[in-house]
């Protein structure tokens, strides 16, 4: 098979990487892919509405979409319109995470508990920016000046819901139509700061498998929450062919929907894929079958430059990639660039450093210990990932 991925981050990265592992694979392209991938595919820097043209030239027999904002503006439905299969939704079933109040709508229709809509600011609560917001509208107040700044920042359209408290998981399910496959669930660390400090950020690091749910938990949490809400998409003749991602929380009443994702999380791909047995491609082609996945455990740290979130760096050069190859971890490039043949930061989150292990114990090791061989100026991680 010919396959185009599209996305230029660590997550794209990480499904090159997979995709790249498979007998089937006859060639790999990327649109635009970065400095790692392009040691496993034909990068083409086109801009995003260059997307779709050059799969018209490229024909592949599938084109894998990484990130939501293509997704949620349509890029799946003018590629298929044109005849190419896609691994994505269409921007009418994207709306589970382009619009909270779709993907509430949607979940109360399919009766999946999720967090109650609040009339009063009043706190405790949450404020949510209605929209795509890259992992930045979200403002939870326990105070009442926490309620007031966050009142002041949000941009309508928001609205408000009840806080919830409680370990969160994220689980994946690859779905065709209603049919799916469930992944095991992983945990991301969205503080910039060791024991959750500091501003959110499109996420520090992620591990799988949890201490407090069981692998095989997965597959309730499929019939309990992914496959009500597929039925509902079909059900209202907008069937989701893609990534669900449903961020939940484990509350004293049982498990929330805190969210649906209808794009790979990033970075919880990184540690899933390497746990992955199956052959990612039939699976991302429709093919289903229920995924093998090893004991293994994955710990993913990400290495950030700049005044991440703030701003990110670009142009500092990066030492120490090979070395930290050399370990046996893997290195997914997620804002990186070549400056003259040389490695430069390009992005707010720079590299990912995955390792793996029989425990997470060890995993966390041999990503920790690959991270510390990496080095450019301003680099930041947080060294409690998988800590518990
Ligand atoms: P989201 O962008 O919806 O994933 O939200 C980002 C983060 O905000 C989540 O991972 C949670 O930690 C937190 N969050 C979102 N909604 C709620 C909620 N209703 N109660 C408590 N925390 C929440």
């Amino acid at each position: 098979m010919k396959v185009l991925v599209v996305g230029s981050g660590g997550r794209e990265h990480a499904l090159a990487w997979a995709i790249s592992r498979s007998d089937r694979l006859t060639e790999l392209h990327a649109a635009p892919g970065n400095p790692g991938i392009a040691r496993l595919a034909h990068c083409h820097p086109v801009r995003p509405e260059d997307v779709a043209p050059l799969a018209a030239e490229l024909r592949p027999d599938l084109v894998v979409v990484g990130p939501e904002a293509p997704l949620v503006a349509g890029l799946a439905d003018e590629l298929r319109h044109r005849g190419i299969a896609v691994f994505g939704p269409s921007a009418a079933a994207a709306q589970i995470e382009g619009s909270k109040t779709f993907a509430k709508e949607v979940m109360d229709a399919a009766g999946v508990p999720n967090a109650r809509r609040l009339a009063a600011a009043r706190p405790p609560c949450v404020v949510k920016l209605d929209g795509l917001a890259a992992g930045k509208g979200v403002w939870v107040c326990r105070t009442r000046e926490e309620l007031d700044a966050a009142l002041s920042e949000a941009r309508e359209p928001f609205h408000l819901e009840e806080l919830l408290e409680g370990p969160e998981l994220s689980v994946f399910a690859i779905a065709a139509g209603e049919n799916a496959v469930v992944f095991p669930p992983a945990r991301d660390y969205k503080r910039i700061g060791d024991g959750d400090t500091g501003p959110n950020t499109g996420g520090m690091g992620t591990f799988s498998p949890l201490p407090d749910v069981a692998d095989d938990e997965s597959a309730e949490i499929l019939e309990t929450v992914h496959r009500p809400v597929l039925r509902e998409l079909a059900r209202r003749g907008t069937p989701f062919n893609g990534l669900l991602y449903a961020g939940l929380m484990r509350t004293d009443d049982g498990l929330r929907v805190i969210e649906f994702n209808c794009r790979f999380g990033d970075p919880e791909t990184q540690s899933l894929l390497p746990r992955l047995d199956s052959d990612l491609l039939p699976l991302l082609a429709g093919q289903l079958e229920p995924l093998q996945v090893a004991p293994r455990a994955a710990v993913t740290v990400v290495l950030t430059g700049g005044e991440y979130p703030a701003q990110g760096d670009s142009g500092t050069p990066i030492e120490g990639v090979e070395d930290a190859e050399s370990t046996g971890a893997l290195v997914f490039h997620a804002g990186t660039a070549l400056h003259d043949g040389r490695l430069v930061t390009n992005g707010g989150r720079i590299l990912n450093v995955t390792g793996t292990g029989d425990s997470v114990a060890e995993a966390r090791t041999a990503a920790y210990d690959a991270a510390s061989r990496i080095h450019f100026a301003g680099m930041h991680y947080r060294k409690d990932i998988a800590n518990g």
